[in-house]
């Protein structure tokens, strides 16, 4: 039977429990890795609902990825019984977000069905316009978008922009926000920092809907609270006002998302809003050896620091601390693959202990290809994830032109896919005929006026596939929308496209099963609780359903949930908040970790910072590599060990290929073992 309330209370240590009971008034948790942070927010949930009879309706948690949130609403799920659980939401603050604008459409002045806009969606939108003024690059435009999110992130709207602009790039891409703000709402469309920043505004503005959201959800909790930016933290701010109803937690040392306007400031403004904050400090780390911990603590002594943390652990010593030092890149690959097999069996491990982490998703290529030689199954998070796939494009298109015929971007992908002739020559009239009309592409294909610029054959293909649109959309607001969806998809008989432009017949076979996977996916999440972690009755139309298809698309998560048994490979941001057994930590160099724009930067505080977020992942071993060469720009170039390595405690560290201290004796005794290791394993 599962524990009561009371008995998980009592496996916690005095200061978590202060925490986990504390409703009194708001809560900071500021702590390291691995003391327990998010253990007192899931027991905390759980001491709500059980001992204060809170209704799981009313309290939100809140995380940063999609992994982060399924993994607190497992840990939650494992205490709740029955329906205590029901309408609870344990989500990333962008769910919420959409949540809240879904809830909130009419008030925001949207019309039901919106889109959202994928970075990629937003980046065509803003290429267009910047093309429109003078000839743009891809830089200018990836500077314009990437300054544009940074000010929804502070909360500078469009007409304030122009007053934040320093400089005449600045001035320039305050312009281009302006324009780009207008055409997402004509276009009935929000981007991804929209999700937080529309419900800030409307909260901030509208005190019947603040009232509304401040009714429904009475409690919040924060896990990751370093790395809250500015509009994040007024969301919390303005859900829980002066009942000041809330729980975070967060350790200043994990902040590595300042590139993303996160604020770890927000710690501190936390103490000067709310004067009656009760800070609780946690000091024992029960997830590492003592010598991955003071690893840890040694390499982030570096750092300043606001609040001083010591950490301490009762799990032994442990093992050393492995450095390895490979010949290149693809030596580097190779050991770790054959360090993960041999290990597995001496271990007595899972597949599912190990974790390979990397700075960046690049590193993973050649570590897939020695997996896969090995066959050893593994997990790819992030990197190209199921919706970066072309036929899941493709079909998401499809889904969104369906509930927004006013998507245009949605519209370009698909009109000619399959084939229907329509070239791009045609489309280009089309597009200046909309733009003069000031309606959408869809819109303006069932114009009369259109007969005027384009070929009357033209215009018949055009109008052949928005009848074609139009009446799936009618058979799904008359009944069985999936059934709709699936009909729609044999009857452009898509299966046949795929067939003719894919390399061999398996591979389209695969690529029609993804979508037929989608299709699946999002029926489950019109009828059942969302992975996301809103467990709102409230999501049984299918728009809601396809907005939150794309939310997912966006947070880079795979559509079919695996928790089997594999290796995981991940970047070191998205492992933030997970363990593992056993962690190797890869490309340990200059340029590398630190990362070479950090280093140009000169941020390399928060690159210190994420090697300790990879560092304290780690229970049981940690095993450091890096390469002696590296292909970069098409070069063999000559890498320097991370200045990060000489930053850990020399005693704690075992080197293996450094050309000074090589033992030739230990290295072939281990040779042997690889070996034997291998023999034992292939039987
Ligand atoms: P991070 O900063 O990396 O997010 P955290 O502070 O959130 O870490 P948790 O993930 O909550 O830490 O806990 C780390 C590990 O310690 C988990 O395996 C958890 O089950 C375990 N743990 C937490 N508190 C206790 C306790 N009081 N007794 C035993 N184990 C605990
Ligand atoms: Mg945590």
């Amino acid at each position: 039977t599962t524990p009561s309330i009371r008995q998980r209370l009592a496996k916690l240590n005095p200061r978590q429990q202060e925490a986990a009971r504390y409703i009194d008034g708001p809560c900071l948790v500021l702590a390291g890795a691995g003391s327990g942070k998010t253990s007192v927010i899931t027991t905390k949930i759980a001491y709500l609902i059980q001992e204060c009879g809170m209704s799981a309706r009313k309290i939100a948690a809140v995380t940063f990825t999609n992994k982060a949130a399924r993994e607190m609403k497992e840990r939650v799920g494992e205490m709740l019984q029955g329906r205590e659980g029901y309408g609870l939401t344990v989500s990333t603050f962008h769910t919420l977000g959409l949540n809240i604008i879904r809830g909130e459409l009419k008030t925001l002045g949207y019309k039901p069905g919106f889109s959202l806009f994928d970075p990629e969606d937003a980046k065509a939108l803003l290429r267009d316009l910047m093309q429109k003024e003078a000839d743009t690059d891809a830089e200018q435009i990836n500077a314009v978008q990437g300054q544009i999110s940074q000010w929804k992130n502070d909360l500078v709207l469009p007409g304030q922009a122009i007053s934040h602009a320093a400089d005449e790039d600045a001035q320039y891409a305050a312009r281009v926000y302006e324009a780009y703000s207008r055409h997402l709402k004509a276009y009935n469309a929000v981007d991804f920092d929209d999700l937080i920043l529309l419900p800030v505004v409307l909260l901030r503005d509208n005190p019947d809907a603040l009232a509304r959201w401040q009714r429904k959800i009475q409690y919040m909790l924060v896990d990751e609270y370093q790395d809250t930016n500015v509009s994040q933290y007024q969301l919390v701010k303005l859900l829980m006002a002066e009942r000041a109803t809330f729980t975070v937690v967060g350790d200043d040392d994990q902040s590595i998302y300042a590139w993303r306007g996160a604020r770890p400031e927000n710690l501190v403004t936390l103490g000067e809003d709310f004067p009656r904050l009760n800070v609780i400090k946690l000091e024992q780390n029960y997830r590492s050896t003592g010598t991955i911990l003071r690893a840890a603590n040694t390499l982030i002594g570096n750092n300043p620091h606001v609040y001083e943390k010591t950490l301490w652990s009762e799990m032994g010593q442990g093992d050393a601390i492995r450095v390895i030092v490979n010949r290149h890149e693809e030596a580097e690959a190779e050991r770790v693959a054959s360090e993960i097999l041999t290990r597995r069996i001496k271990e007595r491990a899972e597949w599912r202990d190990f974790a390979v982490l990397y700075r960046g998703n690049f590193q993973a290529r050649l570590l897939e290809l020695k997996l896969q030689h090995y066959q050893i199954p593994y997990k790819l998070s992030g990197g190209t994830s199921f919706f970066s796939r072309n036929e899941i494009k493709d079909a998401m298109a499809y889904l969104r032109l369906l509930i927004n015929p006013g998507d245009d971007n949605a519209f370009l992908r698909i009109v000619n896919v399959p084939r229907r002739e329509v070239g791009p020559g045609t489309l280009e009239k089309l597009a200046n005929y909309a733009t003069e009309r000031q309606v959408s592409l869809f819109a303006a294909c069932h114009e009369i006026g259109l007969e005027q610029v384009l070929p009357t054959r033209a215009v018949e293909r055009l109008s052949r596939f928005t009848h074609f649109i139009d009446g799936v959309r009618r058979r799904m607001d008359q009944g069985d929308a999936i059934a709709a969806i699936r009909d729609m998809l044999r009857e452009m008989d898509y299966e046949a496209w795929l067939f003719q432009n894919a390399s061999a017949p398996t591979i389209a076979e695969r690529r029609m099963a993804n979508v037929w996977t989608l299709v699946d996916q999002l029926e489950k999440s019109m009828h059942r609780d969302d992975e996301d972690g809103d467990a709102s009755e409230e999501t049984d139309d299918v728009q809601s359903a396809i907005s939150r298809l794309v939310l997912r698309d966006i947070l880079e998560q795979q559509a079919e949930e695996d928790d089997s048994d594999r290796v995981q490979l991940l970047t070191m941001h998205a492992s933030k908040g997970l363990e593992f057994p056993h962690v190797y930590l890869m490309g340990l160099e200059e340029e590398l970790l630190p990362h070479r724009n950090a280093v140009e930067a000169g941020t390399i505080e928060e690159e210190r910072r994420l090697a300790y977020v990879g560092i304290t992942r780690a229970r049981r071993t940690l095993t450091l590599t890096l390469a002696r060469q590296r292909k970069a720009y098409g070069e063999l170039l000559d890498c320097t060990p991370s200045r990060f390595l000489e930053e850990l405690p020399p005693d704690d560290l075992e080197w293996e290929g450094r050309a000074d201290k090589e033992d030739p004796e230990k290295k072939q005794a281990r040779g042997k073992d690889a070996i034997a290791g291998l023999r034992s394993l292939l039987g």
